[in-house]
């Protein structure tokens, strides 16, 4: 067999179930995402072999077979013992934005509380107003360095969500920036429409006419295909569960995955909601009640989990990753939450450290969680998130033997080679090409 690419001698970490747990044979029917401790089944193949062609995985084994085989590369990598796994998905992110509040750390940090610095005109509604004034082309340029960043730690798709225009104009505007990107660079990009993320200024005497103006988008989005997924802030003073339940319905009537804002402060039900409801996942689950997650696992609904984003709000509570896999057996997923508020990172390795620390998880879960399980929080579960025969080839090769290595030292990037479809473009953890 002649390929394009043949990366050997890598520590393989697949991401497809072995087949011998719990999930047994069946699993490779229908692809799922891991849940419970089969999170901790990353598929190892020690001095592991991927061979590319087209863009696409050709053959995964151990590197003596490829001799065996007779597969010829017109590129060869020698992977040196290292760590490779398939490239990493973020699937929550604020990605399209103007502007930054590093003006409201000192805020924050002399203790004035955050409707405090909401009403002196800060928070969100500060990149509100700077999305609104900003043009398509400097949104554009201020998410393609974000993009880069995550390429170069190791991240080939990402879910950008709207959200910061709360018109129909700028709502619009940004899911344009967002399906545009994905033609100027090499990080797939995931749109899901949030334009009920806070209810803008000019709405305040009436937000459910707001919420209906949000509605009324649903079908121009999906036919346009401007986004895949919608998405809803359900939190006390935002949108209750009822105006959740009434806009995610409309989502999916109109064509969209649905996903929501859940339970991040208050225990509102938002993941009973999205049980009920059949959403892709439920996301931040700070506060939800154990009934809830029960449900969602159940559900087969995802859990993503944000511990960048509780970590940096000082929060006393995280999400309980620990319930959520060993009681629960729900399928979680992990993300940056990027945006230039509550976790101004696009580091998703240092999330990764986080998930460890604050939320107990171990390397492997961590894994399953930025890999599989986030592909399949995207849609994407059939395509992307492991290393298998006919999947994408989006790959990273490490500076690190194992998975515990990139958890365990943390607030670098560990990032050495990374391919999309098929291509590298990152090298020595620099964007080549
Ligand atoms: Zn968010």
């Amino acid at each position: 067999m002649h390929v394009d690419l043949l990366i050997r001698h890598g520590q393989l970490a697949t991401m497809e179930p072995s087949g011998g747990g719990e999930a047994g044979a069946a699993s490779e029917a229908t692809p799922a995402p891991s849940r419970g401790r089969a999170m901790r089944d990353i598929g190892w193949v020690e001095d592991g072999a991927v061979a590319v062609k087209d863009g696409r995985i050709a053959w995964v084994g151990q590197s003596d077979a490829a001799n065996r085989e007779g597969i010829e590369a017109s590129v060869e990598m020698d992977a040196g013992g290292r760590l490779v796994t398939p490239g990493l998905v973020d699937p929550h992110t604020h990605l399209v934005h103007a502007g930054s509040r590093e003006y409201e750390l000192a805020l924050k940090l002399a203790g004035v509380p955050y409707l405090e610095i909401l009403r002196r005109g800060g928070g969100i509604l500060s990149t509100v107003k700077a999305t609104r004034a900003a043009s398509e082309e400097a949104l554009t340029q201020q998410a393609l360095v974000s993009l880069r960043r995550m390429l170069e730690g190791g991240v080939t798709t990402v879910e950008a969500k709207s959200g910061y225009g709360l018109n129909a104009e700028v709502e619009l505007r940004q899911l344009r920036v967002a399906k545009a990107l994905a033609e100027l660079q090499p990080v797939e990009v995931v749109s899901t429409f949030l334009g009920p993320h806070a209810v803008p200024p000019e709405a305040k005497a009436d937000p459910d006419a707001f919420l209906s103006e949000m509605m009324a988008l649903l079908h121009p989005i999906h036919t346009d295909g401007l986004a895949e997924f919608a998405d809803i802030f359900c939190e006390d003073g935002v949108f209750s569960i009822e105006q959740s339940r009434r806009f995610l319905m409309a989502a999916k009537q109109a064509g969209f995955g649905v996903k929501i804002h859940a339970d991040e402060m208050e225990p509102l039900g938002g993941a009973e909601l999205a049980a009920e409801l059949g959403a892709v996942s439920a996301d931040h689950l700070l506060a939800a009640s154990r009934t809830g997650l029960q449900a969602m696992a159940e559900a087969g609904c995802i859990a993503v989990l944000l511990p960048g984003t509780s970590w940096n709000l000082g929060a006393k509570t995280h999400a309980d990753a620990r319930y959520l896999i060993d009681e629960a057996g729900a399928a979680v997923a992990l993300a940056t939450d990027y945006n230039p508020g509550s976790c101004p990172t696009e580091s998703l390795q240092l999330i990764m450290a986080l998930a460890a620390n604050v939320l107990r998880m171990t390397p492997e879960e961590i894994l399953t969680a930025v890999t599989r399980n986030a592909a399949f929080a995207v849609g994407r579960g059939e395509r992307i998130g492991s290393i298998a025969v006919g999947k994408q080839a989006d790959l990273c090769v490490w500076n690190a033997r194992n998975p515990a290595y990139l958890v365990y030292h943390f607030g670098v990037n560990h990032v050495d080679t990374v391919v999309k479809r098929g291509t590298v473009v990152v090298q020595d953890g620099r964007r080549v090409g």
